[in-house]
């Protein structure tokens, strides 16, 4: 049998970063390349094997340290956090040169590692080996730059109210210091370690053989081509969405594949089949964020004062925030799911609009599948995608807090009818649509992704 070409792809099992780096993987493996991907922790093997082709397979790095040497309730423990990125970075190190040396389980030599970025240190563990490195962002664009220039120094972080300046040019002076990346502005405790895992990132972005961005190059115009023509090795190659949700050219894939919880497919259909076109609130806030107990009381009496049917996802850990008898007594106005198929539901007829702590997955989702947003932002990049989709791309509303940091029940109300039924929500439909037009077109054939992602592959085969 002819010998494969073989790209190893070493994801963080984090949902927002397997999502779009299996899509990758299951995109260039349907060019014909083969395909191992590793997993930095261990997963539960069942939810692989059922994912496993001809073209793609999958490892995992053992888990080294035990919970009990990393205590679990780390949200404030610095020291915790540091351990976690430290024992991250050992394993690593030690179990990928195994893995390559071992030629990964195909048995035939890798040519190119795709890392996550903030395992930038696989890099190095690549160039030992003679092999190729590239960097997978996924974050946008201005946010890779962002994160870039603060690393480098070359950024100064804003003050209260003024605008980002510094080396940095063609970021709109609309971002303020609120609308950085949550760590940049809150480092202190147990954030300082996460901001300089995030940050470090940047380390070998000069050195990497390629640099992919989930993005594409409509969305961001100006800070795509000023990366691209400061770092040549910028590709933009996204949405990495399931082909089917964008040109609908290969049926059978519509999920990502690898879900760390379990969704309640049959539900959420059932439920939203009977529901009328573009009348449903779809809410989610992703796979980390966790609100806090009135946080989800407020929202809760929001989305039932909206007069809205609404499709909420409460991750099993934070059901007990809910008021009691909550999701009993919503008499089919309102569906309470630990987790759903999101691309599904967002591709869903009877939603209108899309609640959403804004994680950069989410977002391109909903602008791929032309669904308006009502963004209410919890940490990490998300006050940047937030302050994108409302000011910059015009498809959302914005929900805004109380001096005591609560997103309060009548704010939930007036933002959802503004967003499905008010006057402005044709003009947040309309852009919607249009985002929705472009994402196809860079994926689709003559596009900006295609183009890069077959630029990409046909470097990898060495044609
Ligand atoms: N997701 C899903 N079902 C849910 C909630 C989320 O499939 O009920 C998926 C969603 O489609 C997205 C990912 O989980 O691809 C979450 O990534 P994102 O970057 O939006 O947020 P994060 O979880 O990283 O905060």
């Amino acid at each position: 049998m002819a010998t494969k070409t073989h790209v190893l792809v070493l994801i963080l099992p984090v949902q927002g970063h397997i999502n779009p780096l299996l899509q990758f993987s299951k995109l260039i493996a349907s060019k014909g390349i083969k395909v191992t991907v590793v997993f930095t922790n261990p997963i539960e093997t069942t939810s692989l094997a059922g994912n496993e082709s001809e073209l793609i397979k999958f490892e995992c790095i053992p888990e080294r340290i035990k919970e009990k040497e990393v205590p679990e309730n780390s949200a404030q423990n610095q020291d915790a956090h540091e351990a976690r990125i430290q024992s991250l970075k050992v394993k690593v190190l030690e179990h990928l040169p195994l893995i390559l040396e071992g030629k990964a389980s195909s048995g035939e030599p890798v040519k190119v590692v795709v890392y996550d970025s903030l395992v930038h240190y696989a890099y190095d563990v690549a160039k030992e080996l003679g092999i190729q490195g590239a960097a997978f962002f996924t974050q946008s664009a201005i946010v890779s730059a962002i994160f870039y220039h603060l690393h480098e120094g070359t950024l100064r972080l804003p003050l209260q109210g003024e605008s980002i300046t510094g080396s940095l040019p063609l970021v709109p002076s609309i971002f303020k210091q609120q609308d950085m990346p949550s760590f940049v502005n809150d480092s202190t405790g147990a954030y300082a370690s996460i901001l300089r895992f995030i940050l470090d990132q940047s380390l070998n972005f000069h050195k990497a053989d390629c640099l992919l961005i989930n993005t594409f190059d409509t969305l961001e115009p100006q800070i795509v081509s000023w990366m691209v023509s400061h770092y040549p090795n910028v590709k933009t190659i996204g949405p990495s969405i399931p082909s089917m949700y964008l040109d609908k050219r290969m049926e059978d894939d519509k999920d990502y594949g690898i879900t760390l919880f379990k969704p309640e497919t049959q539900a959420c259909k059932q439920w939203l089949d009977k529901k009328s076109s573009g009348t449903v609130v779809y809410a989610s806030f992703g796979s980390l964020a966790s609100l806090g107990d009135e946080q989800m009381t407020e929202l809760a009496w929001g989305l039932v004062n909206s007069q809205c049917d609404f499709l909420w996802v409460v991750r099993a850990s934070e059901e007990s925030k809910l008021p009691r008898n909550f999701a009993s007594e919503l008499a089919g106005k309102g569906l309470i799911v630990n987790w759903c198929p999101q691309l599904e539901v967002l591709a869903h007829d009877a939603v209108g609009c899309f609640l959403t702590h804004c994680g950069w997955n989410s977002t391109l989702e909903a602008l791929s599948l032309g669904v308006p947003m009502v963004v209410m932002p919890q940490l990490s990049d998300q006050p940047t995608n937030a302050k994108l989709i409302v000011d910059v791309w015009q498809t959302g509303v914005r929900l805004l807090s109380g001096e005591d940091g609560i997103v309060k029940r009548g704010e939930v109300e007036t933002g959802i009818k503004e967003a499905i039924v008010g006057d402005r929500s044709i003009e947040l439909k309309n852009n919607a649509v249009k985002w929705k037009q472009l994402a196809k077109e860079a994926v689709r054939e003559g596009g900006s992704s295609y183009a890069n992602t077959e630029g990409i592959v046909a470097s990898i085969l060495g044609n």
